[in-house]
């Protein structure tokens, strides 16, 4: 644990004196060790302030860009990967294929927002755009429900953002509740790309993705095309509304089944329209599934245009809360 106090020097030009010398031991996850990340390309520094969240290679901390004038320098997200961890070049190539879509992806408000990437001998640091709330799996678990007015103001704006890295030729692969952010002001971001590939590299045969939300046609190693999106986003919008997902049972061969036989059940107290979408975006196979703009006007949708919009984030009527 970094105690940040102690060490914090008084003055700016104090502190791009002294973050050179903070010691370095090593431990499993030596960034830990580190209070600053410096960016050697253009001399700026980072500060970490606290850990916002681990994953498979990346430790992920929120940064200060240090400045002249004292804490007003920019705030992100820093994904820290460790290079001693990654032994094997197909690892390190996942990371530079991360970094090239994230940049490829850049531009939309529902999407996360790539700052830059840089890297000293130890560590790959990839800067994005902070999202403070934690994710949907959060906000879910602590809401327990959500009404279909404020499911339809999320899925609207994950539709938007996933319509843009599919209009980029990019499938994200592993669409899932934990890998979509919130803000502070409570807008809805797809994040998480190291699963993504692009549609011109071809249709991968691998299996990859979260269990639950993996289409049928992936499980048959037929490869990944878009399509597998709207599938994974038909669970989540099945998640949202029911609360838990839609294939889930307590052994994964037996969800693997139930995706094959295409079986789970909607529950009553989901709407007409919502059920409809549901059973469009779940279908087994891909050429049958509904595109992004054809789910972005059902009348799911369309139902609750009068309270959210999908011109901006959040409506101004409808909005997100914790
Ligand atoms: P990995 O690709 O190694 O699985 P992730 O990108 O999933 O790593 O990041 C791990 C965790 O860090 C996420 O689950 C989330 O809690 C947090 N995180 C990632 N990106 C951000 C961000 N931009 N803002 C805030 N927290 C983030």
């Amino acid at each position: 644990k970094i105690n940040l106090k102690p060490q914090l020097p008084q003055s700016c030009q104090q502190r791009r004196r002294s973050h050179q010398h903070v010691p370095l031991t090593t431990s499993k996850h030596e960034v830990d060790d580190h209070l600053y990340l410096h960016d050697a390309i253009n001399g700026k520094v980072y500060q970490k302030r606290r850990m916002l969240g681990k994953g498979g290679f990346a430790r992920v901390y929120e940064v200060i860009e240090e400045c002249d004038i004292e804490d007003s320098g920019m705030i992100f997200a820093a994904k820290v990967i460790d290079k001693s961890r990654l032994s094997r070049p197909q690892q390190r190539e996942k990371v530079d294929i991360e970094v090239k879509l994230l940049k490829a992806a850049r531009g939309h408000p529902n999407v996360v927002a790539f700052h830059k990437s840089f890297e000293d001998e130890k560590f790959i640091c990839i800067l994005l755009e902070l999202c403070n709330k934690k994710s949907l799996a959060q906000y879910l678990r602590r809401k327990q429900y959500l009404s279909e007015a404020e499911v339809c103001c999320i899925a609207r704006q994950i539709v938007s953002g996933l319509s843009h890295l599919h209009d980029n030729g990019i499938i994200h692969r592993d669409l899932k509740l934990g890998n979509i952010l919130l803000t502070d002001d409570m807008t809805v971001k797809i994040g998480d790309f190291g699963l993504a590939t692009l549609v011109e590299w071809g249709k991968k045969k691998t299996i990859c993705g979260t269990p639950n939300f993996i289409a049928p046609e992936v499980l048959q190693r037929q490869g990944h095309g878009p399509e597998a999106d709207v599938w994974a986003l038909g669970c989540l919008l099945y998640t949202l509304l029911v609360g838990k997902p839609p294939f889930e049972t307590s052994c994964l061969r037996e969800t693997y089944r139930c995706i094959l036989k295409n079986s789970y059940r909607i529950p009553s107290t989901v709407s007409t329209e919502a059920a409809d979408l549901l059973r469009w975006m779940l279908r087994h196979k891909p050429k049958m599934r509904p595109t992004l703009s054809q789910v972005s006007s059902h009348a799911f949708f369309t139902k609750h245009s009068e309270t959210s919009s999908i011109s901006t984030p959040i409506s101004k009527t409808y909005t997100l809360s914790f």
